[in-house]
């Protein structure tokens, strides 16, 4: 029955009601009861009070039918469990939500994480408003540039993990991405000097975080960030704080493939399966390396092969090693990090592990994730088809393409 015909209803019968209560003497089971009743003072008393409860009840079920209506309290009266699927080009790759849940909270899960993503975009994004790009035109003034408490977040983790890894990670790679232009039409190899005075704008030492929590700077001129190895795995997190917000116990929120966050099961039940890409794959049978599943939990994927350009037989790849200026070239392929959901910010975290993981290489790499606490587990895939496995990844995979050897 619609919400609106069950509110009329007890309407109308609360009306019908409170003219027993009314004390009109017209015949109706008020005549009767009276009659019934010697102690009348007493009797007129309760009814008082019953009328006082039942417009009472009257107000509480029309202020419920208000807000019902103006959608406030989402989707408590329509229950009908509902997939809501949605994508859109945003944050430069194809991001996919899948949301099961009652049908209006599924419906604002969605639609509330694609304007989300569109925020952070013109935030993180390379857009001339955005927080990088006034950080960019404010370097080496010395003045203070008020940023987002969301990109404030990024560069904190960020400037952590670049101390971590001793600056194989390093959020001020933004010279370094302008000058290659890898996956642009300008991608070309720089000259060697114009490469050398790239590389010495990289440091994220020389990026400041004021103590308010919404302002940063760079000290030399010529400095940029990008927040490439991070704003999706940050968008992870908040879109998962926004599916939770709608009380969305099973949804994928996928964001190209490269960044995953799974919540709960899929439709049929299980966990999701999740696939990862073979790094060299050519066709339909050998795309995937292997199939992972996923609840609960971030995965990204850092590779070779997502952007980058070939010259004299060498592949330049988006990924670049801070203290060469140059692609990373150090044996990996590809990097795969899954972060356990009870992790703080675990999309944020598989995401720039990834890119960490890919620059440090293969023995270093995978060091660097055993080292981490037992909710981060991973593999590296290498040049000779090695798969490195971190916490049992590799091990956990399905369907594992046999031109790899898992170690
Ligand atoms: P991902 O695909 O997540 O590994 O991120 C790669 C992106 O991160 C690149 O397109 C650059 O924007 C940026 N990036 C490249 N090299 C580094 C690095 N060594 N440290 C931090 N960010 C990097
Ligand atoms: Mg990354």
């Amino acid at each position: 029955m619609k919400l609106e015909t069950v509110f009329a209803r007890i309407y109308r019968e609360l009306i019908e009601m409170g003219c027993l209560g009314c004390g009109r003497q017209n015949g109706g089971r008020m005549g009767q009861e009276k009659q019934k009743a010697p102690a009348g003072g007493e009797k007129r008393m309760s009814r008082r009070t019953g009328m006082l409860l039942l417009l009472l009840l009257f107000a509480v079920l029309t202020a419920l039918a208000v807000l019902a209506s103006s959608g406030a309290l989402g989707g408590l009266f329509t229950s009908r469990t509902t997939t809501v699927e949605q994508s859109e080009v945003t944050m430069d790759t194809v991001a996919s939500l899948t949301a099961t849940g009652p049908e209006a909270e599924a419906q604002a899960a969605v639609d509330e994480s694609l304007e989300r993503l569109r925020e952070l975009d013109a935030l993180a994004g390379t857009g001339p408003d955005s927080d990088v790009s006034r950080l960019a035109a404010a370097a080496g003034n010395g003045e203070w540039v008020s940023i987002s408490p969301e990109v404030y977040h990024m560069l904190a983790v960020a400037r952590e993990y670049s101390e971590r890894t001793g600056g194989a990670f390093d959020v001020t790679t933004g010279p370094l991405v302008a000058l290659w232009g890898i996956g642009t039409d300008a991608a070309h190899v720089p000259a060697e000097a114009d490469l050398e005075a790239a590389r010495a704008l990289v440091d994220y030492r020389a990026l400041e975080l004021g103590e308010d929590g919404q302002s940063a700077r760079l000290l030399r001129s010529g400095m940029s960030i990008d927040l490439g190895a991070v704003a999706k795995g940050y968008a992870l997190d908040e879109l998962r704080r926004i599916y939770e917000k709608h009380h969305i116990e099973n949804g994928l929120i996928n964001l190209g493939a490269s960044s995953i966050y799974a919540l709960g099961h899929n439709d049929k039940g299980t966990a999701w399966r999740v696939g990862i890409r073979n790094p060299r794959g050519t066709g339909e049978e050998d795309k995937l390396l292997g199939v992972t599943t996923l609840s609960g939990q971030a995965l990204s994927t850092s590779g070779d092969y997502e952007r980058f350009f070939e010259q004299d037989g060498v592949r330049y790849h988006h990924i670049f090693d801070p203290r060469t200026g140059a692609p990373a070239q150090n044996g990996s392929m590809s990097v795969t990090v899954v972060v356990d959901g009870g992790t703080e910010d675990a999309g944020l975290l598989s995401d720039l592990l990834t890119t960490a993981v890919f620059v440090l290489g293969p023995q270093e790499g995978q060091a660097f994730l055993d080292d981490m606490s037992d909710e981060v587990s991973g593999i590296i895939t290498t040049q000779q088809r090695d798969i490195y496995s971190v916490r049992g990844l590799g091990e956990r995979l399905s369907n594992v393409l046999n031109t790899y050897t898992l170690h």
